[in-house]
């Protein structure tokens, strides 16, 4: 009763004060008792070192990576700084939402995609960028699918003084002129993957020269060039466990904000690629869950097209296709799984973060898998309603939100408090909408 009286005077926006925002990330695996499985390093099947690591990533990077006992690990002032340009994102109630699918159901948005990159990527690439910065790196490289975090990563290049070489997954490349030119804007070289820059490339447009490219593919050439130039190291944008932690800003800015209205969610929902977004705001409530002190329903919704945890394996795998990286043990589609190229909902990579797969395993956490079409179908109630066009890839999500909500028409008296994160927005998907659209997904 006292939860519905707080929801009755909330304002439509939950700001932060400067001195509510997070300081520190948190680090749910540390709070794990059965923490995720070590990366291998598959020349010797041995768990991987800090020195091997800090061969490919940052220094700061590898040890992120491998520390699964510092709970909470400081954001540097910096970082800080450099977030409070674009932080707190907005957490929104979504009351014509609600009114849209007539439920009962309170349901809030986080909403990570008021940046230029238009997603929740900024809240890694200004670390990863910060820490590289710092140890004297002079070039980045890394893979994009659809391009945000390729947008992200040039973005923080440029203001911190980096350069950046982006491998972009050759569909969306031709798909999505504009993103490409937002990265040549801030500075980035772009070359559509697989290219004639690497080894890896270079196989397989031998084989197979009209292929589409995938994210395994772009990650294999982006390691490449990292691993052949001393000054290089190679960022990735989801998966890894840095880049859930960095993340958790997610979960942590709307705990707080929530908790100034005395509000707990009953059901904290994300879409899923790599695991980094559903990862990060779950994460402090993970962290309840696993401590016993709150029971919460928290579900990833992932593509069908690519559904690694719902009908994928649960073994070690490569993170990408030419098997240059470390091993993860994660639910995966196989490391050289390709996507079908009808596919236009985002959320294409193979693998699955492996704090989210072990979390999965145990029975933590859930994952459904949604179609394209019903999830372009939840992206139009959505923008017609709220007034925000969302990704393709935020679309898993809302379809899960308004599936649940559903449960729960306007009479119901037991409706939960859903948290949702809205990952980004989708001003350059609009092929994908097209389609939509003209009926064609
Ligand atoms: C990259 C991206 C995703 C998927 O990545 P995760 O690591 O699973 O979060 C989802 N939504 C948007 C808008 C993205 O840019």
């Amino acid at each position: 009763m006292k939860e519905k009286d707080c929801l009755k005077n909330l304002p439509k926006k939950i700001y932060l004060e400067e001195s509510e925002m997070p300081k520190a990330w948190y680090n749910l695996r540390a709070d794990m008792a059965k923490k995720p499985e070590p990366l291998l390093n598959p020349a010797t099947m041995e768990p991987v070192t800090f020195e091997e690591l800090s061969q490919i990533f940052t220094k700061e990077g590898a040890k992120q990576e491998l520390d699964d006992t510092t709970r909470l690990i400081p954001i540097p002032e910096e970082v800080q700084k450099a977030y409070a340009a674009f932080r707190p994102s907005p957490l929104v109630r979504a009351t014509e939402l609600e009114k849209a699918i007539g439920t009962s159901a309170k349901i809030f948005y986080k909403f990570e995609g008021n940046n230029t990159s238009g997603s929740h990527k900024l809240n890694s690439s200004i670390p990863q960028v910060y820490y590289a910065k710092e140890e004297g790196i002079k070039r980045l490289t890394t893979e994009t699918g659809a391009g945000q975090w390729g947008t992200a990563l040039a973005i923080s290049c440029a203001q911190m003084g980096l350069d950046l070489s982006v491998f972009m997954v050759r569909c969306s490349h031709d798909q999505k002129p504009f993103r490409r030119e937002i990265m040549r804007t801030f500075g980035a070289n772009v070359f559509a993957s697989p290219s004639e820059e690497t080894n890896s490339g270079r196989k397989i447009l031998k084989e197979d020269p009209d292929t589409p490219g995938s994210l395994g593919v772009a990650i294999s050439e982006a390691v490449e060039v990292a691993m052949g130039n001393p000054d290089t190291k190679y960022v990735l944008g989801s998966v890894l466990n840095q880049v859930m932690l960095h993340q958790s800003v997610i979960g942590l800015e709307s705990k707080t904000a929530l908790e100034k209205y005395g509000i707990k969610p009953d059901i904290i929902i994300g879409c899923a690629g790599g695991g980094s977004n559903v990862g990060g705001l779950m994460a402090p409530f993970a962290g309840e869950k696993i401590r016993g002190e709150h029971d919460y329903r928290l579900i990833a919704a992932e593509s069908s097209s690519c559904p690694s945890f719902t009908n994928g394996e649960f073994k070690y795998d490569y993170c990408d296709t030419g098997k240059v990286t470390p091993m993860a043990k994660m639910y995966t589609m196989g490391y050289d799984f390709i996507p079908s190229a009808n596919h236009a909902g985002g959320l294409r990579y193979h693998g699955m973060s492996p704090t989210l797969s072990e979390l999965y395993n145990q029975g933590i956490i859930e994952a459904h898998a949604y179609e394209q079409h019903d999830v372009f179908e939840a992206n139009t109630i959505f923008a017609r309603s709220e007034g925000i066009l969302p990704a393709p890839e935020s679309g898993h999500a809302i379809r899960a939100v308004i599936d649940e909500a559903k449960k729960y028409p306007s009479d119901s008296d037991d409706a939960p408090v859903i948290l949702f994160c809205l990952s980004g927005t989708g001003q350059f998907d609009m092929m994908a909408y097209e389609k939509y659209n003209k009926g064609e997904l």
